[in-house]
């Protein structure tokens, strides 16, 4: 399998395969708790379970919502996290809601408690704790664990009718209190929570715990094999014990891989939550955000997301991964695809003395370099132009080969330009430059073959368009924003300068009609989308994606 390249999940569910465990079927499922937007982490498991499905001939993967904790869960979530496993470029066999299962999951509990594997238990939370005991030392049993089936079955239903407090009794598996793993030692099944529930509403009082639930919703939908993070290791000898006490449908595989964690962000829900709340982001959509919706908002491609998740690949330990693998991903996708297109994010005026006044000119430039089909546009060119401030210098280092006074430069696709005179304001900054162009140079080649050492992007004063251009930066400044110093919270480490607005950008008049999420490049400033349109104005708003290059290597 090694040389297949398989990793090892998929070694695995090819050996099943092989040997008909299954009957030959693969079933898997990405099951969301919707509590939140998606994030990149998910993305990984989705690209695992969908991806797996999708490489076998009779695979199919659900998409579930782990849905049994009515307090933090939202229909909000939901239609996001359908819309975005779509975008993913995924689709699911079946549409299932664990909630769908209470009926079933209750008769799964009353089977349980039939054969005495299952006891209501009086015992305050507090004191479950206390009894469970430690990894050194063994637990204590409940004194309510030697309740008759009779008593428990008759408790267990008036739980279900309302007749007891929230939180005064539960229902607990009668396995071992003793047990080396603290999870066997008779965990919780149910609890009572008069809580509104999203989709069953106030029908249920009691509602099912996850070890509970997620083993037997995977045994009801058939899954095969039952893919989840480490964290959910001590777990599998429940969802083992569960199956294998009820008269389950069949006997799914759990195996646990590791998840990934990104440098410069968070990938827990909980914690993204707080961003939003304390509206240390715009919403779960912010283009900072490490989330499905704020990358997809940022201009990351699908592609490039399931191409990183791809190179990732699949282990059993945890372990950091440095978001530039994320952005390089994004760039290799982006550099195939998007047009390029001039935009000047700090503009700085350029007028051409010797070009004739009032006139213009419109040359035909490519969209890509080297993908002809994507075909080309007219860009116009004037004696009045923007052109990077930072691409001229009064008084530049020798290393320094853009625009100064008296040297020659090539605007990209037009001509060579020399900047003859520097105007400054009462401040003394400079507010234009004073050029000459070479006529024959059109096209951006000297006919007496004399070179230029710069290529600069510019726009055409009159026919540019005024746009908003929003920069942004990592969410935080420490690699690992979880590993915090003792009194500080994760939030300290916000990055103060993660997005940075440019109001007054110039963009070349191409640009003037596209609509939200068109991408391209803006030649050497990097990748950019259409974030929005300003309804009113007709503001062309611009993320941009990524830079051309990694800054932040070290
Ligand atoms: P969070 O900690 O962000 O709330 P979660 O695991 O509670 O995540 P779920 O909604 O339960 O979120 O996750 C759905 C699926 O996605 C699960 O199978 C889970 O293991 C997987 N998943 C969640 N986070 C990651 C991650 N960082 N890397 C890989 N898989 C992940
Ligand atoms: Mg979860
Ligand atoms: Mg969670």
């Amino acid at each position: 399998s090694k040389e297949k390249g398989l990793d090892f999940i998929r070694t695995i569910i090819a050996k099943d395969n092989e040997s008909g465990k299954h009957g030959g079927k693969v079933a898997t499922r990405f099951p969301p708790e919707p509590n939140g937007y998606l994030h990149i982490g998910h993305a990984k498991s989705i690209c695992l379970n969908f991806g797996i499905a999708g490489e076998h001939e009779k695979g199919t993967c659900n998409l579930r919502f782990d849905d049994t904790n009515p307090t933090k869960e939202d229909v909000e979530y939901v239609d996001s996290i359908m819309e975005d496993v779509r975008w993913m470029g995924f689709g699911w066999n079946e549409l299932h809601y664990a909630s769908d299962y209470f009926e079933q999951l209750y008769e799964f509990a009353v089977e349980l408690i039939k054969a005495g594997k299952a006891y209501v238990c009086d015992l305050s939370p507090e004191e479950i704790r206390a009894y469970r005991g430690t990894l050194k030392e063994p637990g204590k049993n409940s004194p309510y664990r030697d309740r008759t089936p009779e008593e428990n079955l008759d408790l267990f239903q008036r739980m279900r009718a309302g007749e007891f407090e929230d939180g005064s009794r539960v229902l607990r598996a009668k396995i071992d209190m003793a047990a080396p793993n603290l999870i066997l030692r008779d965990p919780t099944l149910y609890r009572i929570r008069r809580a509104h529930h999203h989709r069953t509403g106030d029908k249920w009082l009691i509602y099912p715990m996850y070890d509970f639930t997620h083993c037997l919703s995977d045994a009801i939908e058939g899954i095969t094999h039952s893919i989840c993070t480490l964290e959910f290791e001590n777990n599998r000898a429940l969802y083992d014990w569960v199956l294998d006490n009820v008269s389950a449908p069949c006997h799914p595989q759990q195996i646990e891989f590791a998840r990934l964690n990104l440098s410069h962000t968070v990938l827990s829900k909980r914690k993204l939550i707080q961003l939003v709340e304390k509206g240390l982001v715009n919403g779960w959509s912010d283009p900072r955000m490490p989330t499905i919706s704020g990358l997809r908002r940022r201009g990351y491609p699908p592609e490039a997301l399931r191409n990183f998740c791809d190179r990732i690949g699949v282990a059993k330990r945890d372990s950091m991964v440095d978001m530039a693998l994320l952005e390089f991903c994004v760039r290799e996708h982006l550099n195939e695809v998007a047009p390029r297109v001039m935009g000047v994010l700090n503009p700085l005026k350029v007028v051409i003395t010797n070009y004739p006044e009032g006139e213009s000119e419109e040359l035909d430039c490519p969209l890509h370099p080297t993908d002809p089909s994507q075909g080309s546009r007219m860009l116009p060119f004037s004696g009045e132009l923007y052109i990077e401030r930072e691409d001229f210098m009064e008084d530049p280092p020798k290393k320094f080969f853009r625009l100064s006074p008296g040297k020659e430069v090539r605007l990209r696709y037009a001509y060579f330009i020399t900047c003859q005179e520097v105007i400054k304001d009462e401040n003394g900054e400079v507010v234009e430059l004073r050029c000459t162009y070479d006529p024959a140079t059109k096209g951006g080649d000297a006919p007496d073959g004399r070179k230029v050492k710069a290529t600069l992007h510019w726009v055409s004063a009159r026919h540019a368009c005024t746009s908003e251009v929003r920069l942004y930066e990592h969410l935080f400044t420490q690699e690992n924003p979880n590993d915090v110093e003792e009194g500080k919270d994760f939030t300290d480490y916000i990055n103060p300068d993660s997005l940075k607005v440019l109001k007054d950008c110039k963009v070349e008049p191409s640009l003037a009609n596209a609509g939200p999420g068109y991408q391209c490049q803006f030649e050497r400033m990097g990748y950019f989308c259409v974030d929005s349109v300003d309804p009113d104005t007709g503001l062309v708003i611009f993320n941009r994606t990524v830079t051309l290059r990694d800054q932040w290597a070290k």
